[in-house]
């Protein structure tokens, strides 16, 4: 755990959200501001601060965080309709919160590209 870390602290239960899925690897709540129906984060446990710094050691650990995506998104019902995955990545990407998530967003048509 990075102590300053926003979302270690998520994962830690130090502060409170509205947890969707958790193991031992793996943790995934809900936004605090939705953007669809459904907005859900997905993380991995370990603290890796964005995919820019995604390493060869790390390999596993984003493999587990992408299918057990796709677990959360058939347990929230959202996939037979469809949804978008988004990584944000440093400035440019809209990062804010430096420990790497992928937002899944459903419920509702996403559209088009956003921020384009
Ligand atoms: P980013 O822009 O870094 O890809 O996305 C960060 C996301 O984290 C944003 O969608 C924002 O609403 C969400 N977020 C920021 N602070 C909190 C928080 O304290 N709790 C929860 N559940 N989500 C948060
Ligand atoms: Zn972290």
């Amino acid at each position: 755990m990075t102590t300053d870390c926003l979302f270690c602290k998520i994962v830690a239960k130090n502060i409170p959200s509205t947890i969707i899925y958790e193991d031992e690897h793996v943790f995934a709540f809900e936004d605090i501001a939705p953007q669809a129906p459904v907005h859900v984060l997905v993380i991995p446990k370990k603290h890796i601060a964005s995919l820019d710094l995604v390493k060869e050691e790390d390999r596993e650990t984003m493999g587990v965080v992408m299918e057990r995506t796709a677990h959360i998104a058939r347990m929230l019902k959202v996939n037979e309709k469809g949804y978008r995955t988004i990584i944000n990545t440093n400035g440019d990407g809209g990062q804010v919160v430096y420990h790497i998530h992928v937002h899944i967003l459903g419920g509702k048509p996403i559209g088009a590209m956003v921020s384009r």
